[in-house]
């Protein structure tokens, strides 16, 4: 059973649906390549009808989605903003930029996941807001977030850039806090190459949120015939996508269904195969609480220490399968030195340490899953 191969097992390969090009020669024949036509606004009802949406809003990307957020929460300086050390820098910038304070709360022991306790640690009365990271399209445990954050008027964005498709008990992730943040990035389930898009869970934030996705302007309201003339009427930036970037996204969102199939049958089978190893005590699989489902957006493990993770890297490279660790924990970043605040976070710094991502991809063929399998099991077995 030997599947070595000199051809390589990339990480991640972005999955075409077959109907992309066709939309694409659509929007170019139209004329109409700018954000916000009938493209833009298909994206947009797809989520809203999917997610039980009020209101989405497509963007450029799901960094530019938490700007938004940031910017329609008047968050400023002096305003503290709790974010888990264990993200993406998208997370915490977002806050940066308006001048917040950033202050980082660990993961659980067991999960990657913000833990409310490490937050309610640091809620100060200039807690302005939570932003929580659903990680690897799981769940936080949103029950006890939105109790701690109600309690004192607190403000919660979900980032939920890796969450499409996944629920808390049985809500759309993304729809329960103040906003929600998804990103259609290259690496993600669901991917225009670059995209998000921000998920509006209050109907009087629907208007202002318009306002500064067009640049500070009520050109939305033009275009639907309410005013008669659009002018500068608030903060804003340019966060609406083309038309273009909108045509390859509603491909892949009539195509979720099929996308996500054949994530889950990858991860089961990633899952059934490690059993063992897990029950050994070689490496710990994830730990998807009851609350939360399974939107196989990543497949990872946790190994031992941080030798065996670099040593089983190093292993997976040899037979030319792409495996990649995950975040250096924000509060250990050089940038985190204004914020002054350097607890140790002794959870984050493990997954930092021992966490390890296989290659999943839609596309992926039996052979490379196997390929992957082998791998693991076969460096296990030699030590
Ligand atoms: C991918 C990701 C982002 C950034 O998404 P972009 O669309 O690339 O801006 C932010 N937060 C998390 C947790 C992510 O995984």
């Amino acid at each position: 059973m030997t599947r070595n191969s000199t051809d390589v097992v990339p990480f991640n390969v972005p999955y075409t649906t077959g109907r992309e090009l066709e939309y694409l020669a659509t929007v170019l024949k139209s004329g109409m390549w700018v954000g916000g036509g009938p493209f833009t606004q298909r994206c947009e009802h797809h989520l809203e009808q999917t997610l039980g949406l009020r209101r989405s809003l497509l963007t450029t990307s799901c960094s530019d989605a938490l700007e938004l957020a940031a910017l329609l929460l008047d968050i400023r300086p002096g305003d503290e903003v709790i974010v888990p050390s264990f993200t993406f820098v998208s997370t915490a910038n977002a806050f940066a930029l308006r001048g917040a304070t950033i202050r980082f709360a660990d993961s659980y022991a067991d999960n990657p996941n913000i833990d409310p306790e490490s937050v309610r640690r640091l809620i100060t009365p200039r807690t302005r807001c939570i932003c929580v990271v659903h990680y690897a399209g799981v769940a936080c445990d949103m029950d006890a977030i939105m109790e701690l954050a109600n309690a004192q008027d607190i403000a919660v964005v979900e980032d939920a850039a890796q969450a499409i498709d996944a629920q808390y008990r049985g809500v759309p992730l993304g729809t329960i806090g103040r906003f929600g943040a998804i990103s259609f990035h290259g690496t993600k389930n669901i991917a225009a190459g670059e995209g998000g898009a921000l998920l509006i869970n209050r109907p009087e934030d629907v208007l202002r949120a318009e306002i500064m996705r067009e640049k500070g302007t009520n050109r939305s309201a033009f275009v639907r015939g309410e005013v008669d003339k659009y002018g500068w009427v608030d903060l804003g930036s340019s966060f609406i996508p083309s038309e273009l970037i909108a045509a390859v996204l509603l491909a892949q969102l009539e195509a979720l269904n099929d996308i996500q199939a054949l994530r889950l049958d990858i991860w089961q089978r990633y899952h059934a195969a490690f059993a063992d190893l897990e029950q050994a005590a070689r490496i710990r699989r994830p730990n998807i609480p009851d609350y939360a489902t399974n939107n196989a957006h990543m497949y990872y493990l946790i190994c031992a220490s941080e030798d065996e993770r670099n040593a089983l890297m190093d292993h997976l490279k040899e037979l030319n399968v792409k495996a990649t660790f995950h975040y250096t924990p924000l509060h250990n970043s050089t940038y985190q030195l204004r914020f002054g605040v350097e607890p140790e976070m002794p959870n984050a710094e493990r997954f930092h340490a021992c966490l390890v991502r296989l290659p999943l991809f839609a596309a992926m063929t039996p052979e490379q899953v196997a390929r992957v399998i082998d791998g693991v099991r076969s460096f296990f077995a030699a030590r």
